[in-house]
């Protein structure tokens, strides 16, 4: 039998990228016809990262290991993490959806409320697209945020959380650290969104630059400086004292600003994201190498 090459991380980009350049979904669908999102970044975390198992152990025995979703998918194989890889990507924000962001202090821009609508069911189609490619071309794969039994449940320790965190991966796969309001700031900064697939493949791991410290690109957390994240939301749900306050979120989300932006942009979803912008992570880490 003639072994196959093994697929290569520029094969994942053309995949990620020619969908993001050509599939409709991937718009505000505004009058101007522009584009839901920046240009695609991409990760790679090992499965058997001990990452991984602390995460599990810290949030939930709910909480789904690479190899546990992988194998909600795909029970007829056994396959051990060793042998699976996270592949990690992030969509930034453009240009023009941070500059209406910035100018909001309550309620979300209609860009943002676009992206967070219209911008998600192109990830959740991405998502989708990236793991039938991969299974097609003879490697198993799949998208957690995808399946059927993906939900919300209660973390003892953090409140509200999923079963599969696409913010996790993208800090185990080296796509940036945690930030004072629990958002992640990336290379492209804390106004992205992520996906993420579990494919069985042999690709190499990105480099995590930051190793395992979960918040050195956040500069309340590695200088005591900044907290300008804090200042941004109008619900005082972050406190450089006690970061960001779940439920405190949760509620302006459900009541003000979702309200808000069904009645006047007439978008679904939960939009909010002010404190993602007008800050000094909005699209770099500031302190990231
Ligand atoms: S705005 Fe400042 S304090 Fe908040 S996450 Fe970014 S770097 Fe950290
Ligand atoms: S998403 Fe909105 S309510 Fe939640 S912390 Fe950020 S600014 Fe505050």
């Amino acid at each position: 039998m003639v072994e196959k090459d093994p697929v290569s991380l520029e094969q994942i980009h053309l995949i990620i990228n020619n969908f993001w350049a050509t599939s409709p979904l991937n718009s505000l669908h505004l009058d101007t016809d522009e584009k839901a999102w920046s240009e695609p970044q991409i990760a790679v975390a090992r499965a058997d990262d001990p990452l991984f198992d602390q995460f599990k152990g810290m949030i939930g025995d709910f909480l789904w290991t690479p190899e546990e979703a992988f194998a909600i998918a795909f029970p007829e194989q056994t396959v051990a993490a060793a042998e699976l890889r996270v592949i990690s990507y992030l969509l930034p924000q453009t240009e023009a959806t941070r500059a209406d962001q910035r100018q909001e202090q309550e309620m979300p821009s209609e860009r943002w409320a676009r992206s967070r609508f219209h911008g998600e069911e192109f990830n959740c189609a991405l998502r989708l697209h990236l793991a039938e490619t991969l299974t097609e071309m003879g490697y198993p794969a799949v998208a957690p945020e995808r399946l059927p039994d993906f939900a919300y449940q209660e973390s003892k320790r953090f409140g509200i959380a999923s079963n599969w965190s696409e913010r996790h991966v993208a800090f185990v796969a080296g796509n940036g650290t945690f930030g004072l309001s629990d958002g992640l700031i990336t290379r492209f900064g804390k106004a992205v969104r992520f996906g993420s697939v579990v494919v069985k493949c042999d690709l190499p791991r990105s480099e995590r630059p930051y190793g395992n410290d979960h918040q050195a690109w956040c500069l309340w957390y590695a200088k005591g400086t900044c907290g300008a994240c804090a200042h941004r939301c109008p619900a005082g749900a972050i406190a450089t004292a006690t970061g960001h306050n779940k439920p405190a979120c949760f509620t302006y989300i459900r009541e003000a600003t979702t309200p808000y932006s069904t009645k006047t942009y007439g978008t679904g979803s939960t939009p909010c994201g002010l404190c993602q912008v007008k800050i000094p992570c909005e699209h770099k880490s500031p302190l990231a190498t």
